[in-house]
């Protein structure tokens, strides 16, 4: 690799590394053609940076010049920092090579924007195309939309990536207009439908005429910042629920802002990133997903923030203490899983295993259940009749003096500029 390439790759290594979306799940792709590599089974190889961020081994933007300026962005025209752009070749290259060496797995591609979207979203096109049509690789691409981009290009884009995402930045429109101005959700929204009616028209296609083409098979999905503006845990479940329902999107991932400038609008320089925060967002989000709780009984105006020191589904039943204990011999699935310490795994084993006899505590331990929290909440066979009514600020305190979590230790002054 000659040194200009490898000093490319080092400056747009480092620019991706604030995307937190790369995740590779959903896609089928095989290797066809006597191609190279699928996307199987497997996904990109992923690393973690020393914050606990997730970054994938070809993570790399194909440039970091842009013509917008927004405040959080480490790649805005503003700032000063060394730019470089890869060419088209010079992608396709570091992919196969980098593939061949074993060393990735798929390629997490994402650019800052040259001239217009268009014109970006060109070269992304002739990447992937070039990829899967002369090299025939079959491994993994998530491929960034640039919002603005025409449909023409999109639907291109979408017929050789397996995953595509366009990032939301902030989690409500006020906060986009607070650190970008130039740019709108409108915006975002606009190719997410586009591509979220291309894939159902195709997949209905494909039901009628198999040879139709897979598009975007590993479906879209976006990101947040959080904690670069003011909005609640609230909004941002909010505005998350929405775009899940809205555009079917796989994923929706909140990243931490990681405060890189002096602008006085966002969290000075040296405040941690708000990594438990983002913890607990991905929790609220997985009760979402797979345990059936709508964002609403997590998160109200009530209750618009999400508890630092326990989990969301604690902080839940902890709030409802009048729908325990479960009784796990005879209460439904959909219970089951609401009690704090059952995970979709145990709650299915509880299901199964209580079909056999019913089940004492200590047939429940070896089900995989955490204990300690679940304990409070569970009325089994051989469960004790409690005389007291149970006390929420009590079990809160038992079960976080019993805890071993890491995050405890983390300071918690990542929103101090809002007070
Ligand atoms: S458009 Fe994207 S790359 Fe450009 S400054 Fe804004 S967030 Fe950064």
């Amino acid at each position: 690799m000659s040194d200009r390439l490898r000093e490319k790759l080092n400056i747009l290594a480092d620019a991706a590394k604030y995307d937190v979306s790369c995740s590779s799940s959903g896609s089928n792709r095989r290797n066809t053609n006597k191609g190279l590599g699928d996307a199987n089974g497997a996904g990109i190889c992923h690393t973690y940076t020393e914050d606990g961020r997730c970054v994938s081994l070809l993570k790399i933007l194909l440039t970091n010049h842009c013509i917008y300026d927004c405040a959080f962005c480490v790649s805005r025209k503003s700032n000063d920092v060394k730019r470089a752009a890869f060419t088209v070749e010079e992608v396709v290259e570091l992919t196969m090579g980098f593939y061949r060496r074993n060393y990735i797995e798929g390629l997490f591609l994402s650019s800052g924007i040259f001239k217009n979207a268009d014109y970006t979203m060109e070269r992304l096109v002739r990447i992937v195309k070039k990829l899967r049509l002369e090299h025939r690789f079959n491994g993994y691409i998530h491929l960034k939309t640039i919002p603005g981009a025409s449909e023409e290009l999109l639907t291109e884009a979408g017929l050789y990536a397996d995953r595509m995402s366009i990032n939301l930045e902030m989690p409500t429109e006020a906060g986009l207009k607070l650190l970008a101005p130039d740019k709108s959700h409108e915006e975002v929204k606009k190719p997410l439908g586009f591509i979220r009616g291309s894939i159902e028209r195709l997949q209905d296609e494909r039901k009628v005429i198999r040879s139709t083409p897979k598009f975007v098979p590993a479906g879209q999905s976006t990101q947040m910042v959080i904690g670069a503006t003011p909005e609640s845990d609230m909004e941002i479940m909010y505005s998350a629920d929405q775009y899940y329902r809205n555009f079917d999107l796989k994923r929706v991932y909140y990243s931490g802002y990681i405060p890189i400038s002096h602008d006085t609008r966002m969290p000075v320089i040296g405040t941690q990133p708000p990594l438990l925060r983002e913890n607990r967002l991905y929790q609220t989000d997985w009760l979402m997903r797979f345990y059936g709780f709508d964002v609403k009984e997590l998160l109200n105006p009530a209750n618009p923030h999400l508890d630092v020191d326990i989990d969301p589904k604690l902080s839940w039943a902890l709030r409802n203490l009048d729908q325990f204990p479960v009784d796990v011999n005879t209460a439904d699935y959909r219970m089951i899983l609401r009690i704090p310490g059952v995970g979709v795994g145990s709650a299915n084993k509880i299901v199964m295993a209580r079909k056999f006899g019913r089940l004492r505590s200590d047939q429940l331990r070896k089900l995989g259940i955490s204990w300690n929290r679940a304990k409070h909440f569970i009325r089994c066979a051989d469960s004790v009749m409690q005389l007291t009514e149970p006390e929420a600020f009590r079990i809160k305190y038992e079960i976080l003096t019993e805890s071993q979590s890491k995050y405890l230790k983390v300071p918690q002054n990542q929103l101090s500029l809002f007070g």
